[in-house]
């Protein structure tokens, strides 16, 4: 559990607070979104969960330790992984298997276990082609790829990911996407995402949203999506899905209400005559 104490933080020389008296419990296995407005707080809240940043006051504690014990600093990002938004920003070896095994070095295993987890997610992410290939020569998505295989290489509790699609193409996108919907459905790891993109929040279980520093929704999609006044201050739109569904339904379709995506879409009215 991830518990964040009523948070506020102020960035030196700032004179407003990036973030006001936030206060929110993440649970294993859980599967949030974090939207907001550029500027609002959300990689400043998403940097305070593994002790990238620290409060000013109020208290971040992971697994019962505080993210301002220094000796609990490696424990705490051994835990909680982090994907930056820039997959150029964290990747720094010489080929993929090596950025692999890169972070695991130090978590003392010994070498046929790195060997193991090392196949285990050149699998998984279907990086076996790449392997000798360095990181840094692969398309965008490949290496945001290559940087969620390192990170889950070290067997995190949470896995944090700041807007990792964001500079992706519609296919790497949906490549990156497919293993976060893989990984939530995996229930031992939680996963925290920040996204502007509307049928990505959909995607989660829970949404919290930041407004100037403040948490001001923590809730489903569903409930977010049907606030349709707060949606607009937020700077958030709707999923397309969402929007086709009303157009149906005032056709005389019956499409339920708790459809969000268009994979949902698709399967609502697939068995419908109309
Ligand atoms: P978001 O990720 O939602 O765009 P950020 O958490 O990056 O928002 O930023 C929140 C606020 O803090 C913004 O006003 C931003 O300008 C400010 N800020 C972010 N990083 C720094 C920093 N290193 N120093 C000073 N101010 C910062
Ligand atoms: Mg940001």
């Amino acid at each position: 559990m991830i518990e964040v104490q009523d948070v506020c933080l102020t960035y030196q020389g700032a004179e407003a607070r990036a973030l006001s008296n936030v206060g929110l419990t993440i649970q294993l296995g859980e599967s949030i979104a974090i939207a907001g407005a550029s500027g609002s707080g959300k990689t400043t809240l998403l940097r305070l969960l593994n002790g990238l940043r620290l409060p000013t006051s109020g208290r971040v504690v992971v697994d019962g330790m505080d993210t301002e014990d220094e000796q609990q600093v490696w424990e705490i990002r051994r835990r909680v992984g982090y994907i930056f938004q820039n997959p150029d920003n964290q990747l720094v070896s010489t080929t993929v298997e090596r950025e692999i095994a890169f972070g695991m070095e130090n978590l003392g295993l010994d070498r046929a276990s790195m060997r193991e987890r090392v196949e285990d997610m050149l699998a998984k992410l279907s990086l076996e082609s790449l392997r000798d290939r360095p990181p840094h020569h692969l398309s965008g998505g490949e290496k945001q790829r290559v940087a969620v295989a390192a990170v889950l290489a070290m067997r995190p509790a949470y896995l944090l990911l700041d807007e990792p699609t964001s500079l992706l193409d519609a296919l790497g996108r949906r490549e990156v996407l497919s293993i976060i919907a893989g990984l939530a459905e995996d229930s031992s790891c939680a996963v925290i995402h920040v996204t502007q993109f509307p049928e990505e929040i959909a995607l989660a279980e829970r949404v919290l949203v930041l407004e100037a520093g403040s948490l001001v929704f923590d809730g489903c999609p569903l409930d977010l999506f049907s606030s349709a006044s707060d949606l607009k201050r937020w700077g958030l739109m709707r999923p397309a899905a969402m929007a086709i569904a009303d157009e149906l339904r005032a056709d005389g379709r019956v499409v339920p209400r708790s459809v969000a995506t268009l994979d949902e879409l698709a399967l609502a009215v697939s068995g419908d005559d109309g």
